[in-house]
């Protein structure tokens, strides 16, 4: 089959081939058969048009030059895609829904304001005591006096809560861009190339946001390091999207290159890591952070193998293109590794909720 026919109305010739069609009748065949549902092949390795041609371990199943509605719809049939498509997009869902119950948390102005009214009257009875029983203040006083300087001081050093969603931000853009590059990437050539180039951006995006939460409230007061970090993963990031933007490094012989675009931004963050770590040594939380940050550099540094050697399909051309090949588990690594990300951002945000300015070195 020619790469241009991967998708094809189902034409019977019957009724031209009889002849005994009148003219009508055939118009009126015709007409049925534009209304009729397009129905589309899959295609072998062997038949791709040269800009599909990525992966030579996976023979079969590929999706060549499908209508956009058509293509969409394949979410739901079986392809070599498919597990691609749903791997992030449960990984997008799971993201999302944490952005949700975490939004539900962020403390609102009206509860700002209730909690501020609501400490009022226990000191304007606490001031009371002081001016006219100062010397019989019980211990339930206390108490309340203590209860509201503690309210008081936890809104007041509540940490500000944007850098932790500019990361589930970029993971969400990440996960759709990429589970909407292996949907509709079978649409065309330069469909193609205009999704691969948002993929790339996405994955780009989604390392430049892992940095906002760790650098934002490690060095929360230490501004000029914040910017300076900040500034440089943002600037790589930028970078690393306008190389990418050729679609020479778009194709299957730029794999390895572009994995070490990527993992070099990642391992960029050894720097301010080694910093962080010398500077709160001797906080409790350093030692789990720092495991929560090694799964994720595990996770992702295994995800990148299993993209740059192909294995398995490469061991067993055919056996894995539905289900098993290493795009998949890479997929997998990503949701993995972004998962272990999210746990330490949440011990960063806890920490600085709890650990003022002036109580670091
Ligand atoms: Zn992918």
């Amino acid at each position: 089959m020619n790469s241009n026919q991967g998708c094809v109305s189902k034409r019977k010739k019957r009724g031209m081939e009889s002849g005994v069609l009148t003219k009508g009748e055939e118009e009126e065949k015709i007409e049925k058969q534009k209304k009729k549902k397009m129905k589309c092949d899959l295609v072998s390795y062997m038949e791709l048009p040269d800009y599909m041609k990525d992966n030579e371990y996976i023979l079969n199943y590929y999706r060549v030059n499908w209508p956009l509605k058509e293509a969409f719809f394949s979410v739901f049939r079986w392809h070599n895609e498919t597990l691609n498509i749903w791997t992030h997009l449960i990984g997008f869902f799971v993201f999302l829904g944490l952005t949700i119950a975490n939004l539900e948390n962020v403390p609102k102005v009206s509860d700002l304001i209730s909690n501020f009214t609501r400490s009022l009257p226990i000191s304007a009875r606490a001031n009371t005591s002081e001016n006219n029983n100062s010397f019989f203040w019980d211990s339930s006083t206390l108490t309340d006096l203590e209860k509201t300087t503690a309210e008081i001081s936890t809104v007041a050093q509540q940490a500000s809560r944007w850098p932790f969603f500019v990361f589930l931000g970029g993971s969400m853009f990440c996960l759709l861009s990429s589970s909407l590059c292996h949907l509709l990437g079978c649409r065309s050539h330069r469909f193609n190339l205009l999704l691969l180039r948002i993929d790339y951006a996405g994955i780009a995006i989604m390392i430049v946001a892992s940095f906002f939460p760790p650098i934002y409230y490690i060095f929360q007061c230490d501004p000029h390091w914040q910017f300076i970090y900040l500034a440089l993963i943002t600037t790589m990031g930028i970078l690393t999207v306008l190389t990418l933007l050729s679609p020479t490094h778009s194709t299957g012989a730029f794999r390895a290159f572009r994995a070490c675009l990527f993992l070099a931004m990642g391992f960029s963050g050894i720097i301010p890591a080694l910093h962080a770590v010398s500077v709160n040594w001797s906080e409790p939380r350093c030692a789990i952070t720092l495991a929560y940050e090694l799964a994720m550099a595990l996770s992702y540094v295994t995800g990148t193998l299993f993209y740059v050697s192909r294995i398995p399909e490469k061991w067993k051309p055919g056996m894995f293109d539905l289900a098993g090949h290493s795009h998949q588990i890479f997929h997998v690594f990503v949701i993995l590794g972004a998962l272990a990300h999210y746990g330490a951002a949440l011990i960063f945000i806890e920490w600085r909720d709890h650990v003022g300015c002036d109580k670091l070195v």
